[in-house]
């Protein structure tokens, strides 16, 4: 069996988070293939450094080039240094700076934190080092090149039984040998497709929580951490703002049936959070998971006989379109439909939406708001429990909680709810309290 796990930035920030990452990987010999990020931040305000390159190419022809560079030269030879390896990237560095100042792409600069990381972890850990380079291919958009990376990295995998690979980066899919970076947080990325191309049975994404939390934790504090979650509850979630794994993480692993488990490096021990497609597994709660956003406008848009008349909605949505804009929720009523929407997409467009409406819909009455928050209630666990709505609105009704609009997904796998922004705290901590605090 052979599991991938990747190390997030703050799992490698420094010598004592490797000596850390080092004992995991020894303690399972199933944990073959290693995809490191670069160094994160070692406490609050330090810099990521992802980061440090991002400025070091944005200062390449200034004078504190040098100083930018330099520092991030002491952050690796800290680590070496500390973790006593008989080990120098003297030369790399030399390569590195070079190549900066020579006009180096910006993907270039900012893929060598993942680069260097991998030579030092590779030579702590006596695996082989396999280049991303050389193994995947992502195409202009950031986007990963399945037909060009698998038959690659597939065969490099076979060849190598213990590996570390840089998260991050691969080269262009053109042909053109340049390095081309996902988008931030991106080793997610290349741990998922390394673990699919590696028939892992296990990708494991350490971190430093130990899984996701039920609700934010700036809003829940002591928040409870899910135990399993399905890949479709963790969309839901992560897109109503839940910040996860990175969106294109999923893909890769999901596609092959390989499940995720999110783990803690500072706690190892903890089990941390399973993301698999499918599960018998009961879950403690009637709800998985609870996520939400500020900062929605809804237009509410008034037409006697509005349902008699053929094509209204498409004519108004058509103005929507037309204008770029896209539409979270359309709850609709006899003679009304309100069109939900990020309201700072929509202000740039909205006099010319309303003209839109007029010229196209001819409606009796139009009305914005701009105050809207939505929170989704969302579990698999709903589907066979009754009342599950019922709860969600006493727990808000007895909190005096006003509630604007509601949307339930017809997969009933998640409850949405619009109330206004500034309840939308108090309205979280309410739902959490009805099915987590009280179901304990
Ligand atoms: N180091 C990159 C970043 O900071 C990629 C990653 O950590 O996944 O975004």
């Amino acid at each position: 069996m052979v599991k991938v796990v990747k190390f997030g930035g703050s799992s490698l920030a420094d010598a004592t988070q490797f000596r850390k990452v080092y004992n995991i990987i020894n303690a399972d010999h199933e944990r073959r293939y290693v995809v490191p990020s670069a160094p994160g931040k070692r406490f609050a305000k330090d810099t990521k450094v992802t980061d440090l390159l991002i400025l070091a190419y944005s200062h390449r022809n200034e004078a504190d080039f040098d100083d930018i560079f330099d520092s991030i030269v002491d952050r690796y030879n800290s680590i070496i240094e500390e973790l006593k390896l008989d080990y120098s990237l003297a030369d790399e560095f030399a390569t590195i700076r070079e190549n900066c100042l020579d006009n180096a792409s910006f993907d270039y600069v900012i893929s060598r934190g993942e680069y260097l990381n991998a030579l030092i972890l590779a030579h702590y850990l006596d695996y082989d080092f396999i280049d991303a380079a050389d193994v995947i291919r992502i195409d202009e958009s950031g986007n990963y090149d399945a037909k060009r990376t698998d038959p690659l990295l597939k065969e490099a995998l076979a060849q190598h039984e213990k590996a570390v690979i840089p998260g991050f980066y691969g080269l262009k899919n053109d042909g053109s040998q340049q390095i081309q970076a996902f988008s931030r947080g991106g080793s997610d990325v290349t741990g998922s497709i390394v673990s699919k191309c590696a028939n892992a049975s296990l990708y494991e994404n350490w971190t430093d929580v130990s899984g996701f939390m039920i609700a934010d934790p700036n809003i829940v504090k002591h928040s409870q951490v899910i135990e399993t979650i399905t890949y479709q509850e963790l969309r839901e979630l992560s897109y109503m703002g839940a910040s996860v794994l990175h969106e294109n993480s999923i893909f890769p692993v999901r596609s092959a049936g390989i499940p995720i488990n999110i783990k803690n490096t500072n706690r190892p021990d903890d089990s941390g959070t399973l993301i698999v497609e499918t599960t018998c597994h009961k879950p403690k709660h009637v709800i998985t998971g609870i996520a939400g956003k500020k900062g929605f406008a809804t237009v509410t848009i008034e037409k006697d006989m509005m349902n008699a008349e053929i094509g209204f909605c498409r004519r108004v949505l058509q103005v929507f379109e037309d204008h770029g804009l896209s539409i979270e929720h359309m709850p609709s009523g006899i003679d009304t439909m309100t069109v939900v929407i990020n309201v700072n997409d929509f202000i740039a467009h909205e006099q010319s939406v309303l003209a839109g409406i007029h010229r196209l819909a001819d409606p009796d009455k139009i009305e914005l708001e701009s105050d809207l928050a939505l929170i989704a209630v969302v579990g698999r666990g709903m589907k066979r429990s009754l009342g599950t709505a019922a709860r969600v609105f006493t727990a808000l009704a007895k909190d005096n909680i006003n509630i604007k609009m509601i949307d339930q997904g017809s997969s009933e796998e998640n409850i949405i709810i619009g109330v206004r922004n500034r309840y939308f705290e108090r309205a979280i901590k309410a739902i959490y309290k009805e099915f987590i605090i009280k179901e304990d």
